[in-house]
């Protein structure tokens, strides 16, 4: 059994990690916490899974009891409840602080100091209850625990105002800082909300609101002007526009006819089309987007990483060097001045918990990723916004990805006494099963040109070899359809051609029968891509492609690209990419699946370009570009390089601050609710600017 729920009051993304830890511990349980998004996922294999349901929430609560599970579907309780407890909170504090204020205006007396601790008790408890749980649990280090103990120090020592200015500055902060993380939450989801609950079903004479899960391949749906595609289906009746920047980015709108494929996630313009769902929502291209966005913000990031394991060790070294102020200088004074230590070393506490550290840098990716979604662009992780950044060499497969891949036929040679719309006929014959861009350009001039639909009973034992040809037996006789080099290697005797396209070459019965010559056209932005690559910094830049040396010089040329790899097998592709990967270059591939999905996965970063993919592309690369067009390419490295600089700003910036301010109050430059002032701020402003990574 799967569930879903929401984590409610989840303090910190290390104690997210530490109770999904908890609870994969539990027999037959599989957790995952999401700590941006505060989901939960439970994947539950036992006998009686309510059973270990329960289990699993009582070893939620009984690692911290303030955490609330609410199941994910029930949207409104889980509003409800975070208003309630929100309100409760603004007004205890409101009070307590209008309590302070008065009480500090009071001449010193007994029952000053008792107002005061009422007070700090009424701002506190929450903090002193789940500081008590925690400990007991052997949660020692945790950022109540610590405020609690820093707050009551100072009470001790007779700083009755501070202590409890400590603690409302603190809840103050949390509070904001979690308005501010809500706030950013609700942005990245908002560039999320692509998709449409429902759907129009069409029954012949009117149409019924139902959840898309109720909808079958093959069913008839309306989509009203305004309505979002709710599933990718096909135009049976009607003519609009579509507007598409859900999936591209860029409002260009579409005009669709009957015909046209039409993609979920596309917002319908003028009028009401008729549509014939060909897709089952888990499969719709809006679908995978949103899982696959969610999906990215699971994986972690080196810097994520780098960030737990620092907070690790921030936390007790500060606790140890709070120690060392409190018991080392006094020694050298005689114990006169203890109370001006102890005091410094309480202050530290304050500063010793590297919470905003934790949230902004997942923050900050998550924020990044669904805003490449938005532009058309999926990332699959936040490893890879990073290797983006850091990329130095890319790869360019030629068809599909730096020209169109529509290719025409310019020309067509008969050897002998054949004609040439046999050799037309007879290479279409054996594309028909291929997916290869070239394959699909033939078929299409054989519909034009011959337009006789090809019978597949006469296509026997199909081969098709990656990067060289087709095998076949067509019209009963052994037919040879590719490259020269395929033809040679089955002892072809024929002359190669000298073509600026693509030469495909064709043998009958191992008889050289002819060729046709093909030409494919560059993209319009591949070159002006290859500029900005240049001006990102990135200086090598290869083509690699299993078309002949003309062809890929024509093409290299075109697009400014110096150097280029021909001739090159699907592995021998590969062997390109784990070679440059071996000497430390940090590898983009870029290709469209067919025939380079290996070079995908081999690279650092596989980026596909698929329009609208095709699977194995989807599959085998870590970025893809939904959109075919190459300047993605450069914007999705402009971008990652952006993220990376706002994820460094976040770092160093709060590590950079809370040093500064442990060195002002070590030496009494800074009181303890400054250092909380300072602390809040600073985990706000980290938070706020990852927000930055939500904009172009
Ligand atoms: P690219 O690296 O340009 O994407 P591929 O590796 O897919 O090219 O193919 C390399 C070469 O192999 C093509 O230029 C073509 O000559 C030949 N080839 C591959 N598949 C086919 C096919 N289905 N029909 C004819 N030729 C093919
Ligand atoms: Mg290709």
């Amino acid at each position: 059994m799967d569930y879903k729920f929401k984590l409610l009051k989840i303090h910190c993304a290390g104690c997210a990690l530490a109770l999904e830890q908890s609870l994969n511990q539990i027999e037959g349980v599989t957790a995952e916490i999401n700590f941006v998004t505060k989901v939960l996922k439970l994947k539950i294999e036992t006998e009686s899974p309510a059973d270990t349901l329960t289990e699993v929430k009582v070893a939620i609560n009984r690692f911290d009891h303030s955490i609330e599970i609410v199941d994910f579907e029930d949207k409104e309780e889980i509003l409800k409840r975070e208003k309630e407890s929100k309100i409760l909170k603004y007004i205890s504090l409101s009070v307590a602080f209008v309590i302070l204020i008065l009480n500090s205006l009071l001449p010193m007396s007994v029952f000053k100091i008792i107002v005061y601790f009422l007070d700090y008790i009424l701002i506190s408890y929450p903090s002193i209850i789940s500081a008590y749980k925690n400990t007991i649990h052997g949660k020692l280090f945790d950022e109540n625990f610590l405020m609690v103990i820093a707050s009551v120090g100072a009470f001790i020592i007779g700083q009755y105002f501070e202590a409890v200015m400590v603690m409302l500055l603190y809840n103050v902060g949390s509070i904001l800082e979690e308005l501010a993380t809500n706030r950013s939450r609700k942005a990245i989801s908002s560039l999320l909300e692509i998709k449409q609950p429902y759907a129009n079903l069409y029954d012949g004479e009117t149409d019924i609101k139902v959840p898309l899960d109720r909808v079958k391949v093959g069913d008839l749906i309306r989509i009203k002007p305004g309505e979002r595609v709710p599933l990718d289906s096909v135009v049976v009746q009607g003519t609009s526009y579509l507007d598409v920047s859900a999936l591209t980015g860029e409002s260009i709108e579409k005009v669709v006819t009957p015909g046209s494929e039409i993609l979920s996630g596309s917002i319908n313009g003028s009028s009401v089309l008729l549509a014939k769902v060909q897709k089952l929502e888990a499969e719709s291209v809006v679908s995978k987007i949103v899982e696959m966005v969610e999906k990215a913000s699971e994986t972690k990031a080196k810097s994520e990483k780098f960030i737990s394991e620092f907070s690790k060790y921030y936390t007790p070294t500060v606790i140890a060097l709070a120690m060392l102020l409190m018991f080392i200088p006094p020694i050298f004074s005689g114990y006169t001045n203890f109370s001006t230590y102890a005091y410094r070393a309480l202050s530290f506490l304050v500063a010793s918990c590297p919470c905003a550290l934790v949230i902004s840098v997942p923050l900050t990716y998550y924020a990044s990723i669904g805003s490449y979604a938005r532009n058309g662009i999926l990332v699959k992780g936040a490893t890879y916004v990073e290797t983006l950044s850091r990329v130095n060499t890319i790869l360019f497969d030629k068809t599909g990805t730096l020209t169109e891949g529509n290719f025409e036929i310019t020309e067509i040679f008969a050897q002998g006494e054949r004609t040439k719309d046999e050799i037309l006929e007879t290479i279409a014959y054996a594309e028909n099963f291929s997916n290869h861009r070239i394959a699909l350009s033939i078929l299409e001039t054989y519909k034009e040109k011959i337009n006789k639909p090809i019978n597949s009973a006469w296509i026997n034992d199909y081969t098709e070899v990656p990067g060289k040809g087709i095998m076949a037996n067509i019209f009963m006789q052994d037919v040879i359809v590719g490259n020269s080099n395929f033809l040679k290697e089955n002892d072809v005797k024929f002359y190669p051609v000298s073509r600026d396209g693509t030469v495909i070459y064709l043998a009958i019965c191992g008889e050289y029968a002819g060729y046709i010559v093909i030409e494919d056209m560059v993209k319009k932005d591949s070159e002006l891509m290859i500029k900005k690559l240049g001006r990102l910094g990135i200086r090598d830049i290869c083509l690699c492609t299993g078309d002949e040396k003309s062809s890929a010089k024509a093409v290299s040329d075109k697009v400014g690209i110096e150097k280029f790899y021909a001739n090159l097998l699907p592995e021998d592709k590969v062997m390109v990419v784990t070679d440059k990967v071996q000497n430390k270059r940090i590898v983009a591939f870029v290709g469209d699946g067919i025939n380079d999905a290996p070079s995908l996965a081999n690279s650092n970063v596989g980026i596909s370009m698929g329009k609208f993919g095709s699977d194995i592309a989807v599959d085998a690369s870590d970025v893809v570009i939904l959109t075919d067009e190459p300047l993605k390419v450069a914007y999705a490295i402009k971008k990652a390089k952006k993220t990376h600089k706002i994820v460094i700003e976040n770092i160093f910036g709060s590590i950079g601050i809370k040093i500064a301010i442990l060195f002002c109050l070590a030496f009494g430059i800074s009181g303890m609710w400054l250092a909380v002032f300072a602390d809040v701020g600073v985990n706000l402003i980290a938070v706020i600017n990852s927000l930055r990574a939500l904009f172009k």
